[in-house]
């Protein structure tokens, strides 16, 4: 990694530098939360750049804490995922892993406190009543009929919450803040409910949770956070991050910033609907290389340098941050280019004879991983009377301009030969099963006489190709915002109406030798095919399967 990579100028970027200048600060501290209910997906791979990044740039640190607050919802399989995404992407947090409920001790006492100074009540009000009490946008709250309670029987009932007298659902702790206020958020917000729930990490200790914005701002703040990133929709929740720290007795005062969510078309980002996808079977689990997941981009062949590159190219603001799949694939593509090997395989073979092949004559050739990379070094591609090439590669009525094979017609074999078809073989229903081409032999690693011979194919031995098995992937759903999209009704359609029955194609294909001594995840492009992963789980080296990460945009048409 190098700090060039996270250089770009954002405006949090201008924040962080002023305070540095001003003497507010003299190292930063970020922190990246997620809470472990679901794998991490391209949205939070935008929020890991961006504060692991920050952190990187200006040699300062990050934290990796779990907001662990919904015990229900949250699992170890989720905690140990999200560890290894994080690696996986390249980074690294700040001594151990945090969570909230490491703090649920301090959170406690500070709740006591806030009870001590008149600022925090238990209500009894039902949820439902609740939300009648709470008011609208445009209507002011009303207050509760138990929030003039004495400071002595609040502390008497919130212990007695903790003690576990009371069922669940039945009181919460509510902060006393103004039932009027414009901001909903201020408006009295329950910081405690009662929850009898096991917990990954604390067990049953506990039957009473801290709510979300409470503990978030109180857990930056023994973190020494000092710029805390969160995405938009926490912007009216910030007044309320700020009270919690003004009325609680700590030493410092993190500041919450708040950019633009990435939304990725013909995709989802949210834990919970692609949690969806995962239980009802939409999907082969959190990591389907189909999935927008860190861990399904992962065993799709998409790199850990691809990803930060198009964090970066998408970039830091406040407005909105919709953006194709294209430039997602684009920055992959872009990154495989020099750091993928290449080979050739075949798709969607059809046979070739090579009537004038001669063991005694014909030669195979030597030819480098990556023309560009001498390093990669070189492997024998060799050549037999029988070859397969891509069917798509002949046609029997090509249309103007064809640089391919028909009959008659000349195309070169990527390091090999020129080949003339002389004859397509075709069975009882006219479909062509052979070619029958002959080759030129003066044409081994130099231009035919006489003439120009533009085409070139990648083709492959059948006497030493390997069978393999490929999966091609399509996205997911068939429309650019598949949770926005309202039916008559007005009501939004499930997303799930709209995946894509075509989005995964297993095939039978053909490789190069090399194939069968790969480890899992390693790269390679196919030549003019696109960039292919041999599959984290399920490749092995006598049984060879590939997933494809990403179409080349162009196929190349010059000669060798
Ligand atoms: P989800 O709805 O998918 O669960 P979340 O925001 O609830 O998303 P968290 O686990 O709470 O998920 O998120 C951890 C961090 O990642 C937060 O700071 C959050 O703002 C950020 N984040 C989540 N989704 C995105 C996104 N689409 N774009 C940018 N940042 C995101
Ligand atoms: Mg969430």
């Amino acid at each position: 990694m190098n700090k060039e990579q996270f250089a770009d100028n954002h405006f949090i970027r201008t924040i962080i530098d002023e305070d540095l200048a001003s003497g507010k600060h003299t190292a930063i501290q970020t922190r990246f939360p997620p809470e472990p209910n679901g794998y991490l997906h391209i949205g939070h791979a935008k929020s890991i750049c961006l504060n692991f990044g920050l952190a990187y740039v200006y040699d300062g640190l990050c934290n990796l804490r779990f907001d662990d607050t919904n015990p229900e919802k949250e699992n170890q399989e989720y905690v140990d995922s999200i560890k290894e995404d994080v690696h996986w992407l390249g980074f690294d947090w700040a001594g151990e892993p945090r969570y909230a409920s490491d703090y649920f001790d301090q959170l406690f006492d500070y709740a006591v406190g806030l009870i001590k100074d008149g600022k925090a009540y238990v209500d009894d009000l039902s949820a439902e009543e609740m939300r009648e009490y709470r008011g609208t946008l445009t209507e002011p709250g009303k207050n509760s009929p138990y929030r003039e309670r004495s400071i002595e029987e609040n502390l008497d009932l919130f212990m007695r919450m903790k003690d576990g007298e009371f069922p669940d659902g039945s009181k919460t702790l509510r902060l006393k803040i103004d039932m009027a206020s414009g901001n909903v958020n201020l408006r009295d917000p329950v910081i405690y409910r009662i929850r009898r729930a096991y917990h990954h990490n604390t067990g049953n200790t506990w039957c009473i949770y801290p709510m979300y914005d409470y503990t978030h701002a109180i857990s930056d703040a023994i973190e020494h956070v000092t710029h805390s990133l969160c995405t938009l929709e926490f912007e009216a929740h910030r007044p309320l991050y700020d009270w919690v720290l003004d009325n609680i007795p700590i030493d410092n005062h993190p500041r919450q910033y708040e950019f633009s969510r990435l939304e990725l078309l013909y995709s989802i980002t949210s834990k919970r609907k692609l949690n969806q996808l995962v239980s009802e079977g939409h999907v082969q689990g959190w990591d389907d290389p189909r999935m927008p997941t860190i861990s399904g981009m992962r065993r799709r062949g998409y790199t850990p340098e691809g990803l930060r590159l198009f964090a970066k190219r998408v970039g830091i603001s406040k407005s909105e941050n919709v953006v194709d799949m294209s430039v997602l694939e684009g920055a992959i593509r872009e990154e495989l280019e020099d750091s993928a090997p290449r080979m050739m395989a075949v798709l969607n073979p059809i046979k070739v004879e090579l009537v004038n092949y001669d063991e005694a004559l014909t030669q195979s050739r030597s030819a480098p991983y990556h023309p560009n990379h001498p390093e990669f070094g070189e492997r024998e591609v060799p050549i037999s009377k029988t070859l397969y090439i891509e069917a798509d590669d002949f046609s029997l009525n090509p249309p103007p301009g064809w640089q391919r094979l028909t009959v008659g017609g000349e195309v070169r074999l990527r390091y090999s030969y020129v080949i003339k078809c002389e004859e397509a073989v075709t069975d009882s229903s006219g479909r062509v099963v052979l070619l029958k081409c002959s080759i030129d032999h003066d044409t081994l690693g130099k231009k035919p006489e006489g003439r120009k011979v533009k085409g070139v194919i990648h083709w492959l031995s059948a006497e030493h190709a390997v069978a393999a098995t490929v999966r091609l992937y399509d996205r997911l759903f068939t429309v650019p915002r598949p949770d926005a999209v309202r039916g008559d009704d007005g009501q939004y359609r499930d997303f799930t109406e709209f995946l894509n029955p075509d989005s995964m194609t297993q095939i039978d294909a053909w490789v190069e030798p090399v194939a069968a001594t790969l480890a899992p995840e390693t790269r390679y492009q196919f030549e003019r095919l696109g960039y292919f992963v041999t599959d984290r789980y399920e490749h092995k080296p006598d049984d060879p399967l590939f997933n494809r990460t990403v179409a080349l945009k162009d196929t190349w048409q010059k000669a060798e």
